[in-house]
């Protein structure tokens, strides 16, 4: 069902610090912006960023790296004041100062080399002898036998600085839509002509930027097979209360950080390669707390106050990648900012700038670009294609059966944390349930739904039952691998626009516990309204009720 369409000059797809960074530095330019974000603005890996501004660590030797990273760097004290000044919002620019510390004398030799390497790039550095260090930041370890202090190294709040980037965009005239999820590029011959949302919405563009973070591979894929390197590395985070007196710099060792951040002291990340999986675990957060704890073990009193996660865009040289993508006449991406989009947002909307008024890129963006990739090795047909953008939504069949019990095994931990687990015998007796199922949908009693995925995979269910006078019960589960894309809202509005075109109701119900926020938003974004409170499973829960138009 088509709702509206809209035109504009650029779209953009994915509202993270790119995308908005692109339509701040697009729409000062001049030119007519959309932006479409799928949830909300920041609300993913740019929400969850720490923040830091700390260009030494990502830089392995001089080249082009180096001097994009510490270009991007050093623009920040200027493209704040701007931003700050035209949004009113304070980003949280700090010039914190940063110690790189190593706790062993065999760390010590490759400090010193990275040391001497930071020095020839000209960043200010100095040398620390491990008691240097300790008077400089009191509550380090004193086991710390080395450190290399940079003064200059900062940081910024990044969920203000995507919310300072978006709302000065829209000063400039810029069109931004949260909850607008794209489900299809549309072209024809090799010219991008607009996209479609799972909401039905259709927008025309003359040129389309893809910022979707680490979603761009599977926006990309179905326009003739296009291959982003792009691995979702997933990333922990924890922030601890801070100690008195406070933590005074930034502290990096044992391949994690510390952030002092008002009353807070950040610490992070993980860097986790299993999927999209985005959840914080027991093992993540013991990791961090135990590495912070060794480098300040003073920190042990204080408490833990919360816990993130976020998805990274992790690409195979660590490099972003920035510009056309070669073949097509308006199709521009900008995306595998890897653990560093922070710091490269105001170099990438710029170069893109650049590019969409220009024709050219500037030159530091020239070795970012995605055909360093478009080589045969990359495109051989053993590498990994993304899963399917938006899998299909199907009523169950017979031939279901196997993938829907693959799916309840596979995700049977993961469900239990959540709903109360199905228990040994649904697995043994899954044929004669299965088949019971399949005759309560003949009956019309209930509308039971797959996700299916590439190669027939399940990895989702949509679940109208009880259906009666009009009504019924929605639930809905997705597999762990495939959480965290938005599927369960695009899912879950499918559902309600079949019920109430194909099956005749005018009235779902639904009951999530108080503790699964996640649940409660894809209710919340489907127009489900909360009526009432309840116990479910012996935990505090609410019902929600969503009126059919
Ligand atoms: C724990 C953690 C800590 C980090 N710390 C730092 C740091 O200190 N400094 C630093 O420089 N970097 C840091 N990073 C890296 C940084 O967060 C990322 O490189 C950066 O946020 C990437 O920005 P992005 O806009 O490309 O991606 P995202 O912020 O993920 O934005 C992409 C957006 O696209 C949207 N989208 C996806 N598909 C669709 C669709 N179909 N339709 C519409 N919208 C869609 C998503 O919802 C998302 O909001 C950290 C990352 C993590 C996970």
């Amino acid at each position: 069902m088509m709702l509206s369409t809209q035109t504009t000059d650029v779209l953009i797809i994915g509202g993270g610090v790119i995308g908005c960074s692109c339509a701040y530095f697009l729409s000062k330019a001049g030119m007519n912006v959309t932006i479409l974000e799928q949830g909300e603005l920041g609300g993913q890996a740019s929400g969850a960023a720490a923040g830091l501004l700390a260009p030494l660590g990502p830089i392995p030797a001089p080249g082009t790296f180096a001097d994009l990273i510490l270009a991007s760097f050093r623009q920040f004290p200027a493209f704040v004041a701007e931003l700050e000044a035209s949004s009113g919002i304070d980003v949280g620019y700090e010039r914190t100062g940063a110690l790189r510390v190593v706790r062993s004398g065999k760390r010590l030799t490759r400090l010193k080399q990275r040391f001497e390497l930071w020095q020839s790039l000209g960043v200010r550095v100095e040398w620390m002898e491990g008691t240097e260090a300790l008077k400089r930041e009191p509550l380090l370890a004193s086991d710390v036998c080395g450190a290399v202090y940079s003064p200059e190294e900062s940081q910024v709040n990044a969920v203000q600085l995507v919310r300072a980037l978006a709302l000065s965009a829209q000063q400039a005239g810029a069109h931004i839509y949260p909850h607008a999820a794209v489900n299809e590029i549309m072209y024809s011959g090799t010219n991008v002509t607009g996209v479609r949302t799972t909401a039905g919405d259709l927008y025309a563009c003359k040129q389309l930027i893809v910022t979707a973070g680490a979603w761009s591979a599977r926006l990309l894929h179905p326009l003739n097979d296009i291959l982003l390197p792009l691995r979702p590395i997933v990333g922990q985070m924890l922030a601890l209360s801070q100690p008195e007196p406070a933590l005074q710099h930034i502290i990096f060792g044992d391949t994690k950080y510390l952030l002092p951040r008002k009353r807070e002291v950040l610490v992070g990340a993980t860097k986790e390669d299993n999927g999209f999986a985005i959840q914080v675990t027991p093992q993540g957060i013991d990791k961090l707390h135990t590495t912070a704890l060794r480098l300040m073990p003073s920190l042990s009193s204080q408490s833990i106050i919360r816990s993130w996660a976020g998805v990274r865009p992790g690409t195979p040289d660590k490099r972003p990648i920035i510009g056309p993508i070669p073949g097509w006449e308006n199709l521009l991406v900008a995306t595998g900012h890897n653990s560093s989009g922070i710091i490269l947002s105001p170099i990438t909307g710029q170069g893109i700038t650049e590019y969409v008024t220009t024709g050219h890129l500037p030159d530091v963006l020239q070795t970012f670009g995605y055909e360093r990739f478009n080589t045969p090795e990359f495109l051989s047909p053993s590498t990994p294609r993304p899963q399917l953008l938006m899998p299909d939504l199907q009523l169950i069949r017979l031939d279901h059966a196997p993938a829907l019990l693959a799916f309840e095994l596979e995700n049977r931990a993961y469900f239990a944390a959540s709903v109360p687990d199905r228990g040994d015998e649904f697995f043994a007796e899954f044929d004669t349930r299965y088949a019971q199922l399949l005759k309560y949908q003949a009956a019309g009693t209930d509308f039971l739904h797959v996700l299916v995925a590439e190669r027939g995979e399940v990895v989702g269910r949509v679940n109208l039952i009880e259906v009666a006078d009009g009504s019924a019960e929605l639930g809905y589960r997705i597999a762990q691998k495939a959480a965290g894309q938005g599927l369960a809202t695009a899912a879950v509005r499918k559902v309600c626009e079949l019920a109430a075109t194909e099956y005749g109701l005018t009235r779902l119900r639904a009951r999530v516990k108080r503790d699964n926020p996640a649940s409660r938003k894809v209710l919340e974004h489907n127009g489900f309204v909360a009526v009432g409170e309840l116990t479910l499973n012996g935990k505090p829960a609410m019902s929600y009720i969503c009126e059919l138009r």
